[in-house]
């Protein structure tokens, strides 16, 4: 039997268990429901695990001492109101697994559940990554600082992401290169000196500054950085004043810098910092500035994913494995911490077909084909043993 028939044999206890995360949509760093339910699953299928930064789990498989391959899943949802009006709908407003974490977290699970049937015939070990945080870009760096890429440090690792249109479900499609975009989203609070709006001579008007930072971030994103490179410096939003006539004292000012190159993007980080300083200090304002949140680019080792392409032509009956592709998009995901350190490949698993009405993800009205949680626990799995054979 393949491993997509078994995959299959087991599809309603993963929906089951992608139907629980779903209606019970947890966000950023604290996801105690979701990372209760992934460690008693665990438990129930005899796989070891231990707790790993703010709510990840991570599970082993297999034997140590030989290679190793991480296979990870994120699990947190994001800040908004469902309107799918589905049966198993989110029974949290304001929180929603618009993003599909919740299939990734059942997909792994149904996984682990695969891959402890077939341990004898792992040479080596599996380690499950099940991590909370990947909107906020922080749930992989927790993981990462609490240990969960070493002792035994994996030599490959890869992630799945669910897909809609195009990508039709039974499809999978790996990636090869640097695919999506480091992020940096800066927050810049600017300091002047408030007074009466028809007193200048007695005030420091921050939004002069603003406006002056504003126009020079533009310039370094569109004149300092080599045309062949993909950048974006966006400012994104703009906060000061109240009214006609008063001055504030303050001015916020935040946005986004995207690019796929790190030398680029250390540039860029370093330029923007500097001509805050210099703006304040020809406008007389003082600042502070944050780089709230952030993520390197996100790379598909180029050896790996030729290799795990190779082997899922092979190996996986059933899957349609789609031609390698090296497009980029400027969105960015957090996996990109790990596959800066470990050898990695991202794939896309199709999730879309006729009757499901489409809509992106993020998206109030966003639904996912549920046929396709077979395919991608399948394909999790297989990655694992082919690898480890
Ligand atoms: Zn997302
Ligand atoms: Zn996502």
């Amino acid at each position: 039997m393949s491993l997509l028939q078994e995959a299959q044999d087991m599809e309603q206890e993963i929906i089951g268990w992608r139907r629980y995360f779903h209606e019970n949509p947890e966000l950023g760093l604290e996801l105690p429901k979701t990372a209760a339910k992934v460690q008693e699953e665990l438990k129930k299928m005899g796989v070891r695990f231990r707790p790993c930064g703010q709510s990840g789990v991570l599970g082993y498989i297999g034997k140590e001492g030989g290679k190793s391959i991480l296979l990870r899943g994120d699990m947190d949802a994001l800040p908004l109101t469902e309107d799918t009006g589905l049966p198993y709908a989110s029974q949290c407003p304001g929180k929603m697994h618009a993003c599909g974490h919740d299939t990734h977290a059942a997909m792994l699970l149904g996984a682990a559940k695969l891959l402890k049937a077939h341990e004898e015939e792992l040479q080596g070990l599996v380690i499950l990554m099940f991590q909370p945080g990947e909107e906020t870009l922080s749930g992989a760096r927790s993981m990462i600082e609490d240990g969960c890429l070493e002792n035994p440090k994996p030599d490959h690792a890869v992630a799945i992401h669910i897909a809609g249109e195009p990508y039709q479900t039974g499809q999978v499609k790996l990636s090869r290169g640097t695919i999506a975009a480091s992020s940096d989203n800066y927050r810049i609070i600017l300091h002047g000196k408030g007074g009466h709006g028809a007193s200048p001579q007695n005030s420091i008007n921050p939004i002069f500054a603003a406006a002056k930072i504003v126009e020079a971030f533009t310039d370094i994103g569109r004149y300092e950085v080599d045309p062949q490179q993909p950048t974006v410096v966006n400012t994104c939003s703009i906060h000061a004043g109240t009214t006609y006539n008063i001055i504030p004292n303050d001015c916020e000012i935040r946005g986004t810098v995207r690019t796929f190159n790190e030398e680029v993007r250390a540039n860029l980080l370093s330029r923007i910092q500097e001509t805050v300083e210099k703006i304040c200090s020809l406008y007389r304002c003082t600042f502070e500035f944050y780089n709230d949140f952030s993520t390197p680019s996100n790379y598909s080792e180029e050896t790996f994913s030729d290799e795990l392409y190779a082997m899922l032509k092979r190996d996986l009956e059933g899957v349609e494995v789609l031609p390698l592709d090296s497009s980029r998009m400027m969105g960015s995901e957090d996996f990109a911490y790990v596959s800066q350190k470990i050898s990695s490949c991202s794939l896309s698993l199709g999730a879309s077909n006729p009757d499901i009405p489409h809509f992106p993800a993020h998206h109030p009205k966003v639904q996912f084909d549920e046929k396709a949680f077979a395919y991608g626990a399948a394909t999790y799995a297989q990655a694992a043993l082919s690898y480890l054979k």
